[in-house]
Formats: C-alpha cells, sequence, structure tokens
C-alpha cells in the first residue's frame, strides 16, 4: 500500500500540543501516537522491514510539514530517522532486529554522534573506545548529547580509538556500564528529554557494531543535512502564517512578508535544485542549512517585533518560535556552517532608517 503524504489537518493535534511540548520535561504522548497512526514511523523503512517508504523528496516536504506544527516532536522524530538511517546501513542482523519494531512503532531508537562531528572538537575525545585482545570493544566517557535516550530501546553511539578511528555501535538502554543522566534544563524542545550518558568501562561485543573502525565513519562534514533545512523552513512557514494574519490589519508587515516569502522560495527551489539534479556536493547542502538558519532567526525576530511584549508572554506562539528558532544555530551545526551564519550576523546597524 502506498503512503499518503500527511497534511495540516493531520498535524493540527502536534500544534495544540506543541507548547507543552516545549515546556514540559513529559514525553509527548500524544503527539507521537498521531506519528505512529499517521504511518510516519514506517516513512523511512523499506517495505521488506514491514515499513510503507515515501521517496526522500516526500520525506522531507513530511520534515517541513512537522516542524511547522511542532519542533519537539519533530526533532524527536529526526534523531530517530538518524538512527534508523545508520541501521539501514548497518549488518543485517541487526537490520532484522530492529527495522520492524521501529516500523510499527513498537521500538525506538536515538543517537549519540555529535561527539565525532560537532561536539567538543577542541578537546580530546569524547567517548574513547579500545578494542580487547578477545575482539570485544570497551567504551569510556561521554555521549554528551542524547534525545530521549531514556525512552530509547537502543542508542547508535560512536567513538574514537586511540589511532583516531571512528566507530558506531547500537547499544541497548540498560547495558552494564552505560548510565543516563536526567534530562537536561534546556530553554527549549524541553520534552525531547536530551541528556548527557556516560559509558563506564561498557564491554560490547563486536555484533553490536554498526560501521566502522573507519576515519570519519558520519562523512568528512557531519550534521547540517537538508533534513535540519526542512524544519527550520518548516518553523518559518508557522511564523509565515502569523506574518500574514498581521499583514491583514498592518501596511508595514506587507513588503517584510514579500521578503520573507521571497528568500523561503529562493531556499526551497536550491533544494529542489539539488535534489532534481542529484547533487551530493556539500557546499551546496551546507549553503542550504547556512540560508534556511538566518532565514528562521530573521523571521521569529520580525515577528517579536511586531508581536511586542504580548509575544513574550506564555503561551503566546511568537515567544517559542524565537526560542525555538535559536536552536537551529547549535544543533547538527557544522563549524563551516557556523562560521556562515557569523558572517551574515555581523554588524549591519540597520541605522540609515532612523535618520
Ligand atoms: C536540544 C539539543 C538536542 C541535541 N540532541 C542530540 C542528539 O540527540 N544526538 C546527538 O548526537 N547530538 C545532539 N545534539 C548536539 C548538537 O548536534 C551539537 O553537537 C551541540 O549542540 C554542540 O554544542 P556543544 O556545547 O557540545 O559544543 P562544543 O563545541 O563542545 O562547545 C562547548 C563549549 O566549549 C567551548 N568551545 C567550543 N569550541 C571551542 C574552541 N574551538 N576552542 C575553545 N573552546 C571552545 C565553548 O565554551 C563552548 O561553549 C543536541 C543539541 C541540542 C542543543
Amino acid at each position: 500500500m502506498a503512503n499518503r503524504m500527511i497534511s495540516d489537518e493531520d498535524l493540527f493535534p502536534l500544534s495544540i500540543g506543541a507548547e507543552a511540548a516545549d515546556q514540559l520535561f513529559d514525553w509527548p504522548e500524544q503527539s507521537w501516537k498521531q506519528l505512529t497512526s499517521l504511518g510516519v514511523l514506517s516513512s523511512s523503512i523499506p517495505e521488506s522491514f514491514g515499513g510503507n517508504p515515501l521517496h526522500y523528496a516526500e520525506l522531507l516536504q513530511q520534515s517541513e510539514l512537522l516542524g511547522k506544527h511542532c519542533l519537539t516532536t519533530s526533532f524527536i522524530l529526526s534523531q530517530r530517522e538518524a538512527g534508523v538511517r545508520r541501521i539501514l546501513v548497518g549488518p543485517a542482523h541487526l537490520q532484522k532486529q530492529f527495522l520492524p519494531g521501529l516500523a510499527s512503532g513498537e521500538l525506538f531508537v536515538t543517537v549519540g554522534m555529535s561527539q565525532l562531528t560537532t561536539s567538543r572538537q577542541h578537546q580530546k575525545p569524547s567517548l574513547h573506545v579500545e578494542l580487547l585482545l578477545e575482539g570485544d570493544y570497551q567504551l569510556d566517557g561521554e555521549v554528551p548529547w542524547v534525545t530521549a535516550a531514556d525512552h530509547a530501546d537502543a542508542i547508535v553511539i560512536g567513538g574514537t580509538l586511540d589511532d583516531g578511528r571512528q566507530v558506531l555501535f547500537l547499544i541497548p538502554r540498560g547495558w552494564p556500564g552505560l548510565t543516563i543522566d536526567p534530562p537536561m534544563n534546556l530553554i527549549v524542545l524541553r520534552g525531547s528529554r536530551t541528556t548527557t550518558m556516560r559509558c563506564d568501562r561498557l564491554r560490547i561485543g563486536s555484533e553490536w557494531l554498526l560501521n566502522g573502525p573507519a576515519e570519519f565513519v558520519l562523512g568528512k562534514v557531519g550534521g547540517g543535512g537538508l533534513e535540519t533545512s526542512m524544519l527550520a523552513l518548516g518553523l518559518t512557514s508557522a511564523v509565515v502564517d502569523y506574518l500574514r494574519k498581521e499583514a491583514v490589519n498592518r501596511s508595514e508587515v506587507e513588503p517584510i512578508l514579500g521578503e520573507v516569502l521571497s528568500e523561503y522560495q529562493r531556499i526551497r527551489s536550491g533544494i529542489t535544485s539539488i535534489l532534481d539534479r542529484q547533487s551530493d556536493d556539500p557546499s551546496e547542502t551546507l549553503t542550504i542549512r547556512a540560508r534556511s538558519t538566518v532565514l528562521v532567526i530573521r523571521t521569529t525576530q520580525i515577528a517579536l517585533t511586531l508581536a511586542k511584549g504580548a509575544g513574550l508572554i506564555h503561551p503566546h506562539p511568537v515567544q517559542r518560535w524565537v526560542r525555538q528558532a535559536n536552536f537551529f544555530l547549535v544543533w547538527s551545526c557544522p563549524r563551516i556552517v557556523s562560521d556562515a551564519v557569523l558572517t551574515a550576523f555581523r554588524f549591519g546597524s540597520g541605522e540609515e532608517i532612523l535618520r
């Protein structure tokens, strides 16, 4: 059976729960159930494992729609999807063990991989891996960021050997030597229950190895994929709907809205072009990532400027969008993207308008 694309109406329950998902430390149960019943959890998994797959372009469209309605739930899903992608290129026995349960929603996986790419790159590897004589591995150190770790059946964890090569494991939660901290006191996305995990002489066999040892198991750039950009565009389109409503009674909003929409369309066309040409040039994807980050930051700041003080009071959606937009500055953001964003933020003061 072909999978049906989800619609705005389907995701209305996620919008209702978006503020609670962002502010409470509770798992967003109702929103996750809605994703399950809509077939979203099966949409990235091949039919041979019980999935009902969408094409890549459709998956990206789905990410955008989800990001529009509830960034917390769609972010949790994005981390699960990162785990699913790793399992899909992992060994057959782990695919067989996990993919059917992931397709049905009975199982949940997440990832703790940023220590290989975007987190703690200025210090010694955060998670040390040693190959033992018996062929097992021993893991020691921290996995600094793991979303929904305490909800996961297994976690994709990346570590580094003494020779600098990297390895990825799929480690069941509750494995001896693995501890999960309480959720971090984040200012956003609290329902994601993001936390740190620690490995203390954790010993694991090679049957749990997903990838490596290799120099860059996640590719040379790491992070910053089109999926992240689509979530930023999704959040932007929620704000655009708000600006449209404001524009009805406020003439000053119309030209600003026009500029936001133009940049949104340029980014969207860029993504379509990458997909049409099947381009695998990372610089194109990273450019999209930087531009969509700048767009979501600027658009949410515009919305707050227009919403004024009222926009800072819970549960006005603008306060949530402004906080959540900041997340794109730090999440899955390789150095090259943050350099581009920093350049965009350097001072153009706007003072010519005051003269
Ligand atoms: C809500 C949330 C959820 C996340 N979920 C996941 C997840 O599920 N899985 C996952 O793998 N990742 C996840 N991440 C991680 C994310 O993708 C980034 O890797 C992370 O935000 C990078 O931040 P960091 O503080 O670890 O960076 P770091 O680079 O470690 O920076 C920390 C501090 O180190 C100092 N510092 C940084 N660079 C330098 C330097 N060059 N020289 C000297 N000092 C420096 C600064 O003081 C900085 O504040 C999540 C992040 C967030 C915010």
